[in-house]
């Protein structure tokens, strides 16, 4: 990090991303690559990126600059580059393979979002080609028509939809979703913002109803970490994903309890790598550096990093 972007964290204060350009941040490249090598893996595998049309991935960007995801909390979103240049950056740190995730904050959005998904993830072949959806009367035949057209990966959230995942239109989704064997990340943690339907109740209701359900627990369920181990210990094909968790900055907004780390190592097989780049405010290698300051050990790092992201994505 000894680039001149690793310098200007989101503690200065500075609007990383806008000024800048790729070069400044393919120099965090060699640290990342050194990561996976010394653990000797072939690279990374992340459950958790986004990648959106670019007039949607703008209102997002204005909703992290508005701080509305952080509770007023500065987020500078550090990978704020035109999107070529985010997956040239993906494959510089050597990510083989990424969840393209995409997700409607009301109705009427989703199934176009599922096109563009698809329309990216053909050209794109190590994105895995991912779909969306929200309650309403069509999710059913729009989910229907992205797993018959080769989604792999869902993307649920809670918070930003601001919806109940028990909503009956999203019955049939959940179960066709179970029965193909289809992960879902779902976003329904209580962190970074509360919404009216997170927290492990909603979902937990849901899985109990659909217990073969696919779920991986983005943010590890934060803030309510215990309540989603204690859901990933009940269900053994509910996964965590990693997202944030472990770096200084969400330290700050939920940080997890050291007295849980002995659960992340009896869960092991279901913790997944998850980043939500480019939307951090801070460099990439602070994820990995998180996980492996848990002292959790080498092959715990192998599993969470490639080994369970690959068998949870069929790669
Ligand atoms: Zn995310």
């Amino acid at each position: 990090m000894a680039s001149p972007a690793g310098q200007a964290g989101w503690h200065t204060g500075h609007v990383t991303g806008q000024d800048t350009t790729i070069e400044a941040y393919l120099s965090e490249a060699p640290e990342v690559t050194r990561f996976w090598q010394a653990l000797g893996l072939p690279g990374l595998i992340d459950v958790h990126v986004h990648f959106m049309p670019a007039n949607v991935l703008a209102k997002v960007w204005a909703y992290f600059d508005a701080g509305k995801e952080s509770a007023g909390q500065p987020w500078p979103i550090r990978y704020r580059l035109p999107e070529s240049e985010r997956l040239a950056l993906l494959r510089a740190f050597g990510v083989r393979t990424f969840g393209a995730l995409s997700y409607p904050h009301k109705p009427g959005m989703a199934a176009w979002l599922n096109s563009w998904s698809a329309e990216f993830a053909a050209r794109t072949p190590d994105a895995v080609h991912s779909a969306t959806f929200y309650p309403e009367p069509a999710a059913a035949g729009y989910v229907a028509e992205a797993i018959a057209a080769g989604a792999r990966l869902f993307k649920a959230h809670v918070q930003v939809g601001a919806y109940d995942p028990r909503d009956p239109a999203l019955d049939p989704v959940w179960g066709m979703l179970a029965d193909a064997r289809i992960p879902v990340v779902v976003h329904c943690g209580s962190g970074p913002s509360p919404g009216r339907f997170t927290g492990p109740g909603p979902i937990g209701a849901v899985l109990a109803r659909h217990p073969g359900l696919v779920a991986v627990i983005a943010h590890l369920g934060a803030p309510e970490y215990a309540d989603f181990l204690d859901l990933a210990g009940r269900y053994p094909d509910v996964h965590l994903d990693t997202t944030m968790v472990f770096t200084d900055y969400f330290d700050q907004i939920a940080a997890f309890p050291p007295a849980l780390r002995p659960r992340l190592a009896d869960l092991a097989g279901q913790i997944v790598l998850g980043s939500d780049f480019p939307n951090v405010p801070y460099p990439y290698l602070r994820q990995l550096r998180g996980l492996e300051r848990l002292g959790l050990g080498d092959d715990w790092l192998r599993g969470v990093c490639y080994r369970n992201p690959a068998r949870l994505l069929g790669r």
